[in-house]
């Protein structure tokens, strides 16, 4: 049996299709777009090219979206401060401070930076109002990862209602949130971490499966209940060959593009898994595509509530 695929980057260009009277209207009514601004500490290889593409998608779909750069040498005093700068900044509906953050910055820093962005500008929901808000199942601004699953999942008529889910992570922007949604959304969920025991087993029990730990190919058909619905969030630039092969036969499409690049991004879920789940969202072409669409979408919420309109 092959899963059925879940088509991310169909998702995503429908949400941006639903998105763009909005787009059209508020810039009409307002006389400018609904603003982004993306602040990119650093040169970290990975966040270039997310940042690149976020920037790209929101000029494609009309929004103002500008960079703020800063070195990898920036103090979190010079971050906060921008941000300052940022909530008092008119044009500016929507601040996104790309992560990871210069190790430098010390361990509090995302938590500092998240404090510290204006919750109605707060366009990936790290805000801890914006998370109270979540738990209380009344957010309007939630993290654009685990949203955009959610509308996969739905859109694909998987049904969250009555499931049993598993989410294997437990990150603030990633795993907390999507076990959050699915809950609000009547699934039965589990949240799996790297001190769970038994974890296979307990993945097995899942109608829903999401696997959001940044360890290449680490849900194995062995962790999946035959028919599952299986959704990989893992991306990680692999350039160790021997993890490439446990994953991919040689001759294939991915092992060509491997060769060719000497990298290749690739998921936590293990490519054997398609024999068993009923569905699957694959690294590339699933959740990375409708996080793109999920963050224009949640800016232009972010504008219209701040234009005092529907959200
Ligand atoms: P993170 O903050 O590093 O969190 C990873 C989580 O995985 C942690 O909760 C950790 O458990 C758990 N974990 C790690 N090793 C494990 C193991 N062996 N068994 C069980 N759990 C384990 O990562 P994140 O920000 O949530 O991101 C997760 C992955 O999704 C990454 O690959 C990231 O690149 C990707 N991602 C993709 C997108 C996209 O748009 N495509 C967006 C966001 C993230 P502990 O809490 O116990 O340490």
């Amino acid at each position: 049996m092959a899963a059925r695929l879940l088509d991310g980057n169909a998702v995503a260009s429908q949400i941006r299709a639903e998105a763009a009277p909005a787009v059209a209207s508020f810039t009409a009514q307002a006389g400018r777009p609904p603003g982004l601004a993306i602040v990119l500490v650093g040169n970290d290889p990975a966040s270039e090219i997310y940042v690149r593409n976020k920037l790209k998608s929101a000029g494609e779909a009309g929004l103002r979206a500008d960079l703020e750069r800063l070195p990898a040498t920036a103090s979190l005093g010079e971050l906060l401060g921008l941000i300052a700068g940022l909530n008092r900044s008119e044009p500016h509906d929507g601040i996104l401070v790309q992560s990871p953050l210069p190790a430098g910055m010390g361990g509090d820093a995302e938590h500092r930076v998240s404090d510290a962005i204006d919750p109605l500008k707060d366009v990936d929901g790290l805000h801890p109002i914006n998370v109270g808000y979540l738990v209380q199942n009344r957010a309007t601004l939630a993290s654009c990862t685990p949203s955009g699953i959610i509308e996969l999942l739905e859109r694909s008529r998987i049904q969250i209602a009555g499931a049993r889910a598993v989410v294997i992570g437990r990150s603030d922007i990633v795993g907390k949130p999507m076990a959050l949604l699915l809950l609000h959304r009547h699934a039965t969920v589990t949240i799996c971490h790297s001190r769970t025991a038994e974890l296979p087993r307990i993945a097995k029990e899942a109608d829903i499966l999401v696997a959001a730990i940044g360890r290449p190919g680490f849900v194995t058909p062995a962790f999946v209940n035959p028919g599952a619905t299986v959704v990989d969030v893992g991306t990680t630039q692999v350039s160790d060959r021997s993890i490439v092969e446990r994953m991919y036969a040689a001759g294939s499409k991915r092992r060509e593009t491997f060769e060719r690049r000497r990298s290749l991004v690739v998921g936590d879920v293990h490519p054997d898994v398609a024999e068993v789940a009923g569905a699957l969202s694959p690294v590339p072409g699933g959740v990375g595509p409708l996080t793109v669409a999920m963050l224009l979408k949640n800016t232009v919420t972010a504008a219209l509530k701040r234009a005092g309109g529907a959200g």
